[in-house]
């Protein structure tokens, strides 16, 4: 029970996570770049299917950020978490739901400070299905590191990214 609840908590710690970066996203465009910017490089890559030689052309969006930036995004992430362990501090035995709450926090915050390179997106063509299928690649925090193990938004079937 308590552990569905954690699984939960993450997720919502993302998806908040998620927008505060789009609103980032806009402030350091109109800051002019520099430090604070990020920007998203299209890289070739391949989809593989998971234990085979099977493979298809594949493109990942990486997105390049600066150490402002990542700092940015590291704190409102801990803060994110602190927020939502807070709210959890009122409820009867829910409230140790925190502790793992803000210890996540300081996970993903550390990834994300030390994080110059996000996968973003991915999307090519299944080498098991054919169809033109986007990957899921995390919530968008994901460090840039291949290979990467993704599946089919069709077939579900397993496949890594490659470097191409
Ligand atoms: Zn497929």
């Amino acid at each position: 029970m308590i552990e569905f609840e954690e699984e939960v908590s993450f997720e919502v710690d993302e998806l908040v996570f998620d927008e505060i970066v789009e609103d980032d996203e806009v402030s350091s465009v109109e800051l002019g770049g520099g430090e604070r910017s990020a920007f998203s490089t299209d890289v070739p890559l391949l989809l593989r299917i998971a234990g085979s030689n099977r493979t298809a052309p594949a493109t990942g969006i990486v997105r390049t950020l600066g150490m402002g930036y990542r700092i940015g995004r590291g704190v409102m992430t801990l803060l994110g978490s602190v927020v939502l362990a807070a709210l959890f501090l009122p409820i009867p035995l829910m409230h140790l739901a925190g502790i793992p709450i803000v210890l996540a926090g300081v996970f993903f915050a550390t990834r994300r400070v030390r994080s110059a390179k996000v996968l973003r997106s991915a999307r090519g063509t299944c080498p098991s299905c054919g169809e033109d299928t986007s990957c899921f690649v995390g919530f968008g925090g994901t460090p840039y590191k291949l290979p990467l193990k993704t599946s089919c938004t069709h077939c579900a079937r397993s496949l890594v990214l490659e470097e191409r």
